[in-house]
């Protein structure tokens, strides 16, 4: 199939199927920036509300790069990857100082700020200001590897092929719409499981439906094996508050609010005999991380309203204020909201 062919199917189907009214598709490169960031590794659906609260609160690249960290993670609480956050407000402070408050509308100095790679940067220019240049996110490497059957024997050479093919079909107009429309066709039609090849645009071209080989693409990358790992989490409960920690930046969920850690169960048992509390509770929560699976093995101790706590350095904070506060979902499995 001709590039031409396979981008007028593609924006026929579009303008009669394809999303239009997402809070996003606005030409505003720093709306469609926070979209994209926010797109990663989340649905559409899910990223809709982040979305519209994060914008009322920062609606311009300015106010965030004027933010507090804290004020930006709290805004993420619930995405989870929370280093997509922190290279927001680290783009934003770099174009607020070196670009004028905007972002640069150029793909190499766009790729050079932190948190942008070429598919981000290549869907701001395209989405914003129409400019013809490429995009390969999960969905886009869905359709495309299937329609025209691209495979590989190392990751980096598949990466490689693929970003020749989008390249060679990306047309010089309609940039905007054609991005859009590839998107919108992986996530509604050319799902990953269950594709529904009777209502897409290219159920006579595509090579995988052909030939029976759709689950063999797009070709898996072996998966790195999921590290195991038990954290041990000592619930300080007093009145209707609990003792939470900011977690420094070498360990897990750098800067946000969590309950104290111990390496080994015997380190937080000795840390309570230190106490006046009692102990309340145990039990333990499964959390999944992207490449670790943790068990989290909490400890509840109760205070009385005058006693206070010596060994850990922390804060009391209220437990239905916690929701303002940056952290991670573990704590709202561990807290029961
Ligand atoms: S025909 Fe099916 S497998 Fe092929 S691109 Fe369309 S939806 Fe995907």
């Amino acid at each position: 199939m001709k590039p031409v062919d396979f981008s007028t199917k593609l924006i026929d189907w579009y303008d009669k199927n394809g999303r239009k009214n997402l809070p996003w598709q606005v030409s505003d490169s720093y709306c469609v920036w926070i979209s994209e960031i926010m797109l990663q590794q989340t649905q559409v659906n899910s990223v809709v509300g982040y979305f519209k609260k994060f914008i009322e609160r920062f609606p311009t690249l300015t106010s965030l790069a004027k933010a507090e960290t804290d004020d930006v993670l709290s805004l993420w609480s619930g995405l989870g990857y929370y280093n997509r956050a922190r290279n927001i407000h680290k783009t934003a402070i770099v174009c607020f100082e070196n670009h004028k408050g905007i972002l640069p509308n150029q793909l190499d100095e766009l790729m050079a700020l932190p948190g942008i790679g070429r598919t981000t940067a290549g869907a701001i220019l395209s989405l914003s200001d129409d400019l013809s240049f490429p995009i390969l996110d999960g969905n886009v490497k869905r359709v495309v590897s299937r329609v025209f059957t691209i495979g590989a024997d190392k990751s980096s050479e598949l990466t490689k092929k693929l970003w020749l093919k989008v390249e060679k079909l990306m047309p010089e107009k309609n940039a905007r719409k054609y991005n859009q429309a590839l998107m919108d066709l992986g996530s509604m039609v050319c799902k990953r499981t269950k594709p529904d090849c009777q209502q897409c645009p290219f159920i006579h071209e595509c090579k995988a439906l052909k030939s029976n080989q759709i689950k063999l693409y797009p070709q898996k990358n072996k998966k790195p094996k999921q590290l195991e790992k038990t954290l041990y989490v000592l619930m300080v409960k007093r009145n209707k508050k609990i003792l939470l920690q900011k977690r420094d930046n070498s360990s897990i969920w750098p800067g946000l609010w969590f309950l104290p850690v111990f390496s080994t169960n015997t380190e937080l048992s000795n840390t309570i005999s230190l106490q006046h509390g009692k102990i309340i509770e145990t039990f333990s929560v499964q959390h999944i991380l992207t490449h670790r699976k943790l068990t989290i093995e909490v400890t509840v101790v109760q205070f009385g309203a005058e006693d206070s706590i010596e060994s850990i350095k922390g804060q009391w904070q209220d437990i239905e204020n916690i929701s303002n506060l940056p952290h991670p979902t573990a704590l709202n499995k561990i807290v029961g909201f």
